[in-house]
């Protein structure tokens, strides 16, 4: 092999891929290049390569990540609420509160960040489980499931089973922001498609689509930078 894995991409070969093609992750920093099945890794290398200034250009320009260790600030459905980690060497079980504007954790962990995210994930799936619900009832409709996942190109979707699927990471976004997604999510219960009646819908179950819409639009980016080591 006369290339050296790159720090910048991870080759994913594929079969369905008509062409080559870089997608970022925006969690790991890192692209994805897919090759399809029938093409050169020649070829392939000489597209990243042409590629390289823009790759490292389009990660610089990702915001700074904000990892969950004692005394960061992470914006609590747009609140800014402070990490106050208290190691306890002697404690059985990682405990989290939240209280005013601090998120309080008490462990023996060393880091415990997973044991945050995993407790935020949890906030993230209750509230957006609630809020949606509370939607779906003003519109006579039925949701079937919810789910609260780490997605990365989407921050919601709903299918034609009834079943929304929202990212944990808008708990970071203010509540306008997360009751637009919410809103969509729910208007698509009712209509499967971005048509003139969805949005008007949309709007109708937004408190405010407005700024809501704009936010997720200009900010939805800054979500992922949370959490990130
Ligand atoms: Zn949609």
């Amino acid at each position: 092999m006369p290339y050296e894995e790159s720090p910048l991409y991870r080759i994913k070969s594929s079969k369905r891929a008509r062409r080559l093609a870089l997608r970022l992750d925006p969690i790991e920093r890192i692209f994805h290049l897919t090759v399809p099945a029938r093409c050169p890794m020649a070829k392939a290398y000489h597209f990243a390569d042409s590629h390289e200034e823009w790759m490292l250009n389009t990660l610089n320009d990702l915001p700074e990540p904000c990892p969950f260790i004692n005394g960061a600030i992470i914006p609590l459905c747009g609140k800014q609420t402070k990490i106050k980690i208290h190691l306890k060497p002697d404690a059985k079980i990682t405990k989290i509160a939240q209280e005013k504007d601090s998120l309080i954790i008490t462990t023996n962990k060393n880091d415990p960040s997973s044991r945050i995210e995993r407790y935020l994930k949890n906030q993230a799936k209750n509230i957006l489980k609630e809020k949606s619900e509370e939607k779906a009832v003003t519109i006579s409709k039925k949701i079937e499931n919810i789910t609260v996942r780490d997605t990365k190109s989407r921050w919601g979707s709903c299918s034609s089973e009834k079943t929304l699927s929202y990212s944990w990471r808008l708990i970071f976004a203010p509540p306008e922001a997360m009751d637009y997604v919410v809103a969509h999510e729910v208007a698509h219960l009712k209509h499967l498609d971005h048509s003139r009646a969805f949005w008007s819908l949309c709007r109708q179950l937004s408190d405010n689509f407005i700024d809501g819409q704009y936010w997720m639009q200009n900010h939805g980016h800054e979500l992922m930078k949370y959490g990130t080591k």
